[in-house]
Formats: C-alpha cells, sequence, structure tokens
C-alpha cells in the first residue's frame, strides 16, 4: 500500500516549488507565491481521481471524518454507526463532535454487516458509517438502501481503499460524503493529510469553511473575510498538498504494481483448499492494497501467523488481538479513558460495549490474516514470499 516506498524526485521537485516562494500555507499570499497553489492544484486531481464534484483537503484522515460529519450537521447526541473493525481513528473523529459511536458486527466482506447495521438503526441514528477496510468494500447497495430507509447519511472511509470501485464507482465517492488519509503508510501519501468528497455543494461549502476557523474564502483579504458559523483549523499545509500532488499523479502506477503484486500470491494461496479470501460484493473491484484471507479456525490462523513472523514473513496480521483495529482490546474505549469530561449519553453507549456479543465479527476476524501488499517488492521477492506462505500454511493447518 505505501507510497512512501516510491519518494523521489518527482515529490522533491513538487516540494521544491513551495519552499522556493515560501509560502507554506495554503490560503493567502497571491503575489509571493509564483503561481503556486499546490492544495487548489491536487484538490483538482482528486475530483478527477476520486470522479466527485467536490474535494476538500484537510489535516488528516481522522479529521475528514470529523469534518465530513459536522459539514453534514452531525453532533452532540446524534448515532453514528460504525464496524468493530476499523481503525481507532473512526470513534475518535465521531467522539470529536459529542456524537455517539454505535459499534456494530462486520460481516464476509470484513465490513460493516447491513443487516447489524439495520438493527442498530434508532430515531437518534443520523448516519452510518462503513469503513472500506483493507482496500475492498462493504455491500454497497444494500448499506444504501438501509440509509434511505431510515434518512439517514451514509458515509464512507475510504482511508485504506484509495484506487477500489464499485459498480465503476471510486470506493469513497458512493456515499453522501467520502473521507481519505494520506497518512504515511497510505496507498498515496502527504506526509500527513486527508481529504472530504462530496456531490454535495452544501456539504462542500461547509466543509471548505469549517476546516479554515468558519473562514467563508470570499475575496482576497483573508483578515476582512466573515465567518458565517463556527469552526476549527484542519488545513493542510502547502508542503504537504506539494508531497501528495508528485503522489496523486503516480497513483496509477502504484495501483498497477499493487495489483500484479496481489494476485501472484493470491493464485499461490489459492491452491490450498482451506485457504478461502474475503467477499468483495458483486460489482466491486479490491484497490489490493491488502491481501485477505481466511484459514479454518482463530487457532490455525494463529499459528499461521506466528510462523510467518518467525520465518521473515512480514507485513501479516492477524487483527483478533490487534490494539488498533479491534474491539476486543480497545479498552480504553470500553473503558472511557478519556483526559476530559465525557457526556454521559456517549459514556452510556460505550459502558454497553463489554457486554456486547460481537461473536459474528469474532468469527470473521478471528480467523483472518491480512497481509500488506508493498510497493517495493521485487517480482522475485514476491514469488519467494508467496512460496514460503504456501509451504508455512501447509505444515500450521
Ligand atoms: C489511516 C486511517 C484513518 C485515519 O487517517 P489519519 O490520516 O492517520 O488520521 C481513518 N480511518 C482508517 C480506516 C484508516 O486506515
Amino acid at each position: 500500500m505505501p507510497g512512501f516506498e516510491l519518494f523521489g524526485d518527482l515529490e522533491r521537485e513538487e516540494v521544491n516549488d513551495v519552499l522556493d516562494n515560501g509560502v507554506l500555507m495554503r490560503y493567502g499570499f497571491d503575489g509571493m507565491r509564483k503561481g503556486h497553489w499546490k492544495a487548489k492544484a491536487l484538490e483538482t486531481e482528486l475530483k478527477n481521481t476520486f470522479q466527485s464534484k467536490h474535494v476538500q483537503l484537510v489535516s488528516s484522515g481522522t479529521a475528514a471524518v470529523s469534518v465530513a460529519l459536522a459539514a453534514a450537521g452531525v453532533g452532540a447526541g446524534d448515532e453514528v454507526i460504525m464496524p468493530t473493525f476499523t481503525f481507532v481513528a473512526s470513534f475518535e473523529a465521531i467522539m470529536m463532535l459529542g456524537a455517539i459511536p454505535v459499534l456494530v458486527d462486520i460481516d464476509d466482506t470484513l465490513c460493516l454487516d447491513p443487516q447489524a447495521v439495520e438493527k442498530a438503526i434508532t430515531p437518534k441514528t443520523k448516519a452510518i458509517m462503513v469503513v472500506q477496510m483493507c482496500g475492498s468494500m462493504g455491500d454497497m447497495d444494500a448499506l444504501r438502501k438501509v440509509a434511505n430507509a431510515h434518512k439517514v447519511l451514509l458515509v464512507e472511509d475510504a482511508c485504506q481503499a484509495i484506487g477500489g470501485t464499485y459498480k465503476g464507482k471510486p470506493l469513497g465517492s458512493i456515499g453522501d460524503l467520502g473521507c481519505f488519509s494520506f497518512d504515511f503508510v497510505k496507498t498515496i501519501t502527504c506526509g500527513e493529510g486527508g481529504a472530504v468528497v462530496t456531490n454535495n455543494h452544501t456539504y462542500y461549502t461547509n466543509a471548505d469553511h469549517f476546516s479554515d476557523h468558519g473562514h467563508d474564502h470570499v475575496g482576497n483579504d483573508r483578515g476582512a473575510e466573515t465567518h458565517p458559523f463556527l469552526g476549527y483549523n484542519f488545513r493542510i499545509s502547502e508542503l504537504h498538498a506539494a508531497v501528495g500532488l508528485a503522489q496523486v499523479k503516480r497513483l496509477p502506477e502504484f495501483l498497477q504494481i499493487q495489483n500484479k503484486n496481489f494476485n501472484i500470491i493470491r493464485d499461490a494461496l489459492s491452491q490450498i483448499p482451506e485457504v478461502t479470501f474475503r467477499r468483495v460484493p458483486k460489482g466491486g473491484e479490491e484497490s489490493c492494497a491488502f491481501l485477505n484471507f481466511s484459514l479454518p479456525n482463530l487457532e490455525i490462523a494463529t499459528r499461521v501467523s506466528k510462523a510467518f513472523k518467525e520465518n521473515g514473513v512480514d507485513v501479516c496480521w492477524n487483527y483478533y488481538n490487534n490494539n488498533w483495529h479491534y474491539i476486543r482490546k480497545w479498552h480504553h474505549l470500553k473503558d472511557v479513558k478519556s483526559l476530559y469530561p465525557i457526556s454521559e449519553e456517549v459514556k452510556k453507549e460505550l459502558s454497553t460495549l463489554h457486554e456486547r456479543d460481537f461473536s459474528k465479527s469474532d468469527y470473521h476476524i478471528g480467523r483472518n490474516i491480512s497481509c500488506l501488499i508493498k510497493l517495493s517488492w521485487t517480482e522475485d521477492d514476491v514469488k519467494e514470499r508467496a512460496f514460503k506462505m504456501v509451504k508455512i500454511i501447509k505444515e500450521n493447518l
């Protein structure tokens, strides 16, 4: 997945443009910047990449989720449905706004289970947030149906699925709002950065103002601009945007390498009858940022995962006991270990997490092994890795 592996001259060139004029901020200073508008240029590129009318760059993927929800009016006391398998950023971004994260099971797509979502809807539900984990996607048609039936938003966190598609549409462009991360380990990187994408003009304008202290961005005198509503600072810098501008131009090349490496390993593993692969919804194309496969049970998956590590097969994980991606080890969330007071309604929902039955998620995550697909591997590296993986799996069944 990581674009950082192929950092090079193109990135340096774009950053040097910014260093040359010294305007490190994305807004204002028109006279000094010698025509360089890296954040604006990157937004234009991303509109094409993600086939969306509007793109707002922000400082991180986590910020993108908070800004997307805020832009659509989600806040204190509103419930946002999210999956048990994701990155901690999902509940962080929801709780930042005083909204209530409602965790529900995943299915064999490793993303939100539409039936579990339906069951979790209450009069307080404002949004369903599907997280397109490890390069693939949830059942988008089924999730859209639930969202429409209950008149709630469908938000897509596509941070890990840059370049994946569903029925020809880029992941992230299907929901009412989509969120991306360009942190250092994502498919394309800015160092730190993120984006909100939407076809809704109001949400876009809200995101544009909200991420810059409420600035309305009218005219060319920043100090004289008005602030129609409250905002925050989630701006991206020109330096970060410059890196992203070089990387986005290389995305087709990155995706091609990922796809090739992914298929070499997938083909090798598919010769083992006990190995199955995650379900990709019909019409979906994975970004190939990760290869996810399942073994018969948790015990075997744990054994294989350990043997991978001991034999030099790195960047493969079983997430069952992972601190960052799966609910079982999110003790800080379940115990509400917050530095500052949290509202009673959020605490009440979180207190249910100790008792809730997530056995369906446990079933899928327990058997799963998720392998990062790197860009820097040579073809020989990949073939050798695939051969080793097959051998280790067979020995540990
Ligand atoms: C990386 C990631 C984020 C957060 O992005 P940052 O830019 O690191 O804040 C959010 N959601 C998912 C699924 C991610 O993988």
